[in-house]
This record gives structure tokens, C-alpha cells and sequence, in this order.
């Protein structure tokens, strides 16, 4: 089987160019076109021909296809990339006044299940490689220039944990993006042993924890994952995760008409993250029509913000992007292949 050598590390690089007879300063210039998101040897100019030739035999590098490109009226730009297999994942980069921020996929598909998200109606197809996860920004910043990244997309990171760590870590290393982890954020529906590993190695990024409901009789009902690790042990690997890293928890709450957006539901949330490195991102649900969800209404989106601050808890709305494009995890990838 050829290596794929868009998913090494750069001291995994290393050893294969040293294994094959190659200089380091090659591992460093096959690092560095792949971080600049060429999608073929044949792009590697400072690489001679004959060599180029070797390691195609020997070797290949991520292919990412675009399928399509959607730009939003408020700036929002959606890709849907084809994989070497044929699947399909999304990238979306998104305009911040802080700069461009991209969100990637981690898996084809998910298992998580959660009752308001296109992505895992067709459940899980596989993982994407650590090479695919780096192609997805690498791409992106071709042609913007992209300053941040959450991993945030379809999939649950966490369920591609050694991948995501391979990423992280590629992401980062000055041979290629040199992207701090500060400007890295990496989503969980609450995969506790991941969370627990990953608060043991400090890294530098912020944990983004997609809670939706504060109390496990609501969580059972549009998170399958709470029936596994429930909110009391969530929060309590995020208590820990946040000693250990000193780096806040941004705790996603997606507001779902009359399931989880009401007083009592804010209140119980507040208690929940008293006194914690913690931040609420309420985001108002988008519309999957196969669920049957609905978003709250804009008084029940202001009632929490406003119950939740007054108990002390740092709170933002989300402002939805790329409304126009399906830009909201799984819809493109979901409507594309409903329409194949
Ligand atoms: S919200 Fe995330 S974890 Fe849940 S089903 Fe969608 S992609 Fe998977």
C-alpha cells in the first residue's frame, strides 16, 4: 500500500524520506506543498521531476475535488469537496471582523445522532484521514487567507480522536501553517474519556462543547450520546479539562422551540456552570425538515440570554451565517446526495 504522506507528522516524514534514501530538507519541502494545498506532486516545483515520479509510485498526497462552491450573500462561502473515494464532506469559511475563520469536517457522516443536525442521517461512513482535515484548510487558504479554524463540521472529532491529534499537530508545526493553537477550536457532543485525554496534553485551543440542554432528561431526548455520559459526568471532565488547560469552555446551546428554550431551562443551565471558565453560544436551530425541529421564537431566544446573564454567565448569540447556502453543518452534503 503507498504511504499517505499528507497524514504524517513532520518527524513521521522525516523517517519515510530517510527510509527512502531522501535528504530531511524533503521531508521539509513535501510539508510545506502540503500545507500550501497542492493536490498532486506534480505541483511540487522545487522537486525534481524524476523524484516527483519516485514518490507518486511510492506515495500519495490528499485529493480534494471541489463539487461545488457556494458564496452567501453575507460573505459566507461553502465548498463541497469530493474525496479520492467518491464521498462527499463541507468546508465553510466564514468572515469575522477578527478575519477568516474556517469551519472543517472531521468524519463522512456521523453516529452521534443528534436530533437537530442534517449531518448523521445517514449515520457514519468512515473518518477522515488527518491529511483530509489539513486539505480542508489548506484548500480554503488558497484562495483566502484564512487566521482560525474550528473543527466543527460534519462528524464528532472526538470519535476520530488520533487523526484529530495528528492535525492538531501538523496544523501547528512551523514547517507548514504554523497556526497557533490559541486559533483553534475543536467541537465534542461530549465523548468524556476523549475530553479527560485531551485536558491531560494543555493544548492550547478551546474546547467547544455542544451541551443543548442543561438536564439529562431533555439531553436523552436530542443527544443519544447523554444516555452513554450523562450532564453530571460531562461537566465534570469539563471542570477538569478547564484546570488543567486554564482555557475557557465554550458550551454550545442550540435553542429548539418548546423543547429546550424555556426559563426553567436557563435557570438549571446557570447553576449547572456556576462558577466555571465558561461561555454559552446560544445559537437559534436551523431547520432540518426531516426532524420536525423547529427554532425558538426571538422572545424565548432573548428570555434565556437575558435569564442566563443575570445569573452570571457569560453569554453570546450566534449570528447565523450563509442562511441562503445551506451553510449550517451536514444540509449541502445531505441535500446533494438526497438529489444524486
Ligand atoms: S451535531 Fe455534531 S456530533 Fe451531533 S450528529 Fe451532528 S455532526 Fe454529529
Amino acid at each position: 500500500m503507498k504511504t499517505d504522506l499528507s497524514s504524517l507528522d513532520f518527524t513521521s516524514l522525516k523517517a519515510f524520506a530517510d527510509s527512502n534514501g531522501l535528504p530531511a530538507y524533503r521531508a521539509e519541502q513535501i510539508f510545506r506543498w502540503i500545507s500550501k494545498g497542492v493536490s498532486s506532486f506534480d505541483e511540487m516545483t522545487d522537486i525534481s521531476k524524476p523524484l516527483r515520479e519516485t514518490l507518486s509510485e511510492i506515495s500519495v498526497i490528499t485529493q480534494l475535488k471541489t463539487e461545488k462552491k457556494l458564496i452567501s450573500s453575507d460573505g459566507t462561502v461553502k465548498y463541497l469537496f469530493t474525496l479520492a473515494d467518491g464521498e462527499h464532506i463541507e468546508t465553510v469559511l466564514m468572515n469575522y471582523e477578527h478575519g477568516n475563520s474556517v469551519c472543517i469536517s472531521s468524519q463522512v457522516g456521523c453516529r452521534m445522532n443528534c436530533a437537530f443536525c442534517a449531518s448523521s442521517l445517514k449515520g457514519l461512513k468512515r473518518n477522515l484521514s488527518a491529511g483530509e482535515m489539513l486539505a480542508q484548510v489548506a484548500t480554503v487558504n488558497r484562495e483566502y487567507s484564512v487566521s482560525s479554524v474550528v473543527v466543527m463540521g460534519i462528524g464528532e472529532p472526538m470519535d476520530n480522536y488520533d487523526n484529530l491529534l495528528i492535525f492538531l499537530e501538523n496544523i501547528s508545526d512551523p514547517h507548514g501553517l504554523a497556526m497557533s493553537h490559541r486559533h483553534v477550536s475543536v467541537s465534542t457532543c461530549g465523548i468524556v474519556p476523549r475530553i479527560c485525554e485531551l485536558a491531560e496534553k494543555k493544548l492550547q485551543l478551546t474546547l467547544s462543547v455542544s451541551l443543548h440542554a442543561p438536564d439529562d432528561e431533555t439531553r436523552n431526548k436530542i443527544m443519544p450520546v447523554n444516555r452513554k455520559w450523562n450532564v453530571e459526568t460531562l461537566i465534570e471532565a469539563c471542570r477538569r479539562y478547564t484546570e488543567e488547560t486554564k482555557r475557557r469552555i465554550s458550551f454550545e446551546y442550540t435553542l429548539i422551540k418548546d423543547v429546550n428554550d424555556s426559563v426553567r431551562h436557563a435557570e438549571t443551565l446557570a447553576k449547572l456552570l456556576h462558577g466555571m471558565l465558561a461561555h454559552v453560544n446560544l445559537i437559534p436551530v436551523n431547520y432540518v425538515a426531516e426532524r420536525g425541529l423547529y427554532p425558538s421564537s426571538q422572545n424565548s431566544v432573548r428570555r434565556f440570554y437575558d435569564t442566563l446573564q443575570k445569573n452570571g454567565i457569560n453569554v453570546t448569540v450566534r449570528r447565523t451565517l450563509g442562511n441562503d447556502i445551506n451553510a449550517a453543518c451536514g444540509q449541502l452534503r445531505h441535500k446533494t446526495e438526497a438529489a444524486e
